[in-house]
């Protein structure tokens, strides 16, 4: 299946869902604070149809407040993904429906599964100057989202 970048996605079935939305790969370049226009609107669609949480792995809790104000969305923080427990985060009226979006199979696909959520894989915003291992990476990503599947 070929992958979507965020704002290509079909939002229309995510209405009154619960969403665990990544930052780094999927709404931003990695680390970055930029989201292109086309990536704003979408995600503000998405904000006004479903209950989106942010949540990302990146060790820069500085940046990840600030993007998180910056959208003014929460975050959910203190644990990593793919752990489970990120969901006690999310208040209990808000725990059901679940989807979470993401560029890694790898770590979103996992904690969708681990919560029983849908997952919605995006692909990722590679940057100039990104190394052949990035890309790599990525491609392994997709080989582990179809094992995961199985699995
Ligand atoms: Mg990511």
């Amino acid at each position: 299946m070929k992958k979507l970048l965020f704002e290509n996605i079909d939002i229309s079935q995510l209405a009154g869902k619960t969403v665990i939305l990544d930052i780094d790969g999927t709404l931003v370049e990695d680390g970055s604070l930029e989201l292109t226009p086309e990536r704003a609107e979408k995600l503000s669609e998405l904000a006004s149809r479903a209950y989106v949480f942010l949540a990302t792995n990146k060790p820069l809790p500085e940046r990840n407040r600030d993007f998180a104000a910056l959208v003014a969305l929460p975050l959910l923080t203190g644990l990593r993904k793919p752990d489970p427990r990120i969901i006690d985060r999310i208040p209990e009226e808000y725990k059901k429906d679940l989807v979470v979006i993401g560029d890694k199979a790898s770590i979103d696909g996992r904690l969708a599964r681990n919560v029983g959520a849908k997952f919605i894989y995006t692909a990722h915003i590679y940057k100039p100057g990104d190394s052949a291992l990035t890309y790599l990476f990525y491609f392994l990503d997709s080989v582990f989202s179809v094992l995961l599947r199985w699995i």
